[in-house]
């Protein structure tokens, strides 16, 4: 047997694999280029020109562009009208922000537990949880795959739920034919450098309700109108514009939506080798008893975001720590996609106790993600495939 780098061996690689990465190219250095010496830095052409590539890219009527992904979460929650003493369901196992958002209105998440096998919320949960004040479910997209939106939609639908999709992980995923981002009441993208693609930071909402999108709008710029039909004190005067809501300014630059569209001239790129890679590790990793694998809805052709390896720790002698430490040792940096949500002392302060979704925290306790993004080359996705298997060789109890 291999000796394990950790324990002084050969590691299976020379230098560091890290989890994510951004793929820039010249094309994107010249975008941003051309956008320094234009007339506008924010507010001009590139923010109207990114917000229809987006509609045209989901399929969705109206989008907004935004500073990040928080900022769109935090919106979408502002406009569906949450508030004190509202509660919102929200999957467990995403970032914090899928909840921070619903503290920053003052209402209240209710964390909804996992499917065990695809990661995602489980609608039986979200049923559970519904109560006379749920107002709105915050589904993510938990690594590209669409959450059951067909049932999601229903259960919303039976509730008189507002629907917002986190699609931090999800855009260029395709959910029964259609585009996320065309399909919940709005969808929030984010454009951090790890996701599919990037703005440096960046995020949007996506809608076909034309008040949501309105809301949006003026939430995204202070609260402040320049539309006649919206001020209660209205003039023609050219230099009047009139506040009226409290809203933030999460404007995106036009810096950032050059680099963004030129991001999204490559999504189909991006996209066709996400899948290659993720079809690789399925293939390596599907008849090793101590891996499980992530199941995938036939509803969902997903662009993944993220490549979680699960292990199944009681066929190992090793947890989770040692795994991803010896891991580490060999040169692949993975990381672990996420704490249940509720386990931060924040939300622990709070109230939130352990042990509320179980399948979440058992997955906690045995998954992390593994390198996947477009510059992965075919030789570095079998060094991590070899220092898997390396691992699970030395670790496994059935030897
Ligand atoms: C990245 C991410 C966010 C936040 O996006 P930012 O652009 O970093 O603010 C929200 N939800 C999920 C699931 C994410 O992965």
């Amino acid at each position: 047997m291999e000796e394990l780098a950790i324990l002084g061996g050969r590691p299976v690689r020379e230098t560091p694999l890290s989890y994510g990465k951004q793929y820039i190219d010249q094309d994107d250095v010249d975008a941003v280029t051309r956008t320094l010496t234009s007339p506008y830095l924010t507010c001009g052409p590139k923010i109207t020109e990114l917000e229809q590539e987006l509609c045209r890219i989901t399929g969705a009527h109206y989008a907004v562009a935004v500073s990040n992904g928080t900022a769109a979460l935090h919106l979408a929650a502002m406009a569906a009208g949450i508030g004190e003493g509202d509660e919102v369901i929200v999957s467990a196992i995403t970032f914090a922000a899928s909840a921070n958002c619903v503290r920053y209105c003052g209402g209240t998440p209710v964390f909804a537990d996992i499917d065990p096998e695809t990661y995602n919320i489980s609608p039986a949960a979200i049923r559970s949880l519904i109560t006379d004040r749920t107002k709105a479910v915050i589904a993510v997209d938990f690594t590209g795959q669409a959450v059951e939106l067909d049932e999601i939609r229903c259960i919303c639908a039976e509730h008189n739920l507002v629907l917002i999709e986190d699609g931090a992980h999800s855009i260029g995923t395709v959910y029964n034919g259609q585009p996320v981002g065309s399909i919940a009441d709005m969808t929030c993208f984010s454009f951090h450098p790890v996701k599919t693609v990037t703005g440096g930071e960046g995020g949007a909402i996506t809608t076909n309700d034309e008040g949501l999108y309105r809301k949006l709008s003026l939430f995204r710029t202070h609260g402040i109108t320049r539309t006649m039909e919206e001020m209660v004190h209205p003039t023609d005067a050219g230099w009047y514009n009139e506040q009226i809501t409290l809203g933030y300014n999460y404007r995106m630059t036009d810096i950032q939506a050059a680099l963004l569209i030129s991001q999204l001239n490559k999504l189909s790129l991006f996209s066709k080798r996400r899948k290659e890679i993720v079809a690789m590790y399925d293939e390596a990793f599907r008849d090793i008893p101590e891996i499980q694998v992530q199941k995938e809805i036939p509803e969902s052709d997903t662009t993944r975001h993220l490549y979680i390896l699960r292990l199944r720790t009681e066929l190992l002698d090793c947890d989770r720590r040692q795994f991803f430490d010896a891991l580490a040792a060999e040169n692949i940096r993975a990381q672990v996609h996420y704490l249940p949500v509720y386990w931060h002392s924040y939300y622990e302060k709070l109230g939130y106790a352990r042990g509320l979704c179980p399948e979440a925290e058992a997955y906690y306790e045995s998954s992390m993600s593994l390198p996947l993004y477009y510059a992965l080359t075919d030789e570095e996705v079998q060094d991590v495939i070899r220092a898997v298997k390396k691992l699970i060789a030395y670790y496994k109890k059935n030897k």
